[in-house]
């Protein structure tokens, strides 16, 4: 076990988490998957409608889907377009999907999810 952790450390940087919907607790998505988007992982912006936004961004969520429209409107992330991205088990929003509008940019698609609205939960055993 101990080996597991530290294979996941070297990936995640901050120790094996696993991310559970704050509302159903379905698993979400895993420490291992938090990518670095303009240099990190974690971002803060504040919306149009002033609310604040603290989210990690992750290169795969396998507990999440995206739906509606892809839009450009007031996107975070230049080249960049977005859908809301909700739990597959409960249907609570998380927060962003988000999908490059041309080939060149990398990565071409990542996840945006929201601190509060996941739990993040050590893990004690591996769950692969
Ligand atoms: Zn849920």
């Amino acid at each position: 076990m101990f080996s597991f952790i530290a294979g996941i450390e070297k990936i995640g940087g901050n120790g094996a988490k696993a991310y559970q919907c704050a509302s159903c607790g379905g698993l979400i998505t895993h420490s291992d998957q938090l990518l670095a988007v303009e240099g990190k992982n974690r971002h803060f912006h504040v919306n149009p409608a002033g609310v604040e936004c603290d989210f990690h961004t992750f290169l795969s969520c396998p507990g999440a889907i995206a739906a509606g429209e892809a839009t450009e409107d007031h996107t975070w992330f230049p080249g960049y377009g977005w859908r809301m991205a909700f739990c597959k088990t409960c249907g609570q929003h998380l927060g962003w999907h988000y999908e490059a509008l041309s080939t060149i940019r990398h990565p071409r698609r990542f996840w945006g999810i929201l601190v509060p609205n996941v739990r993040a939960v050590y893990e004690t055993t591996p769950t692969k």
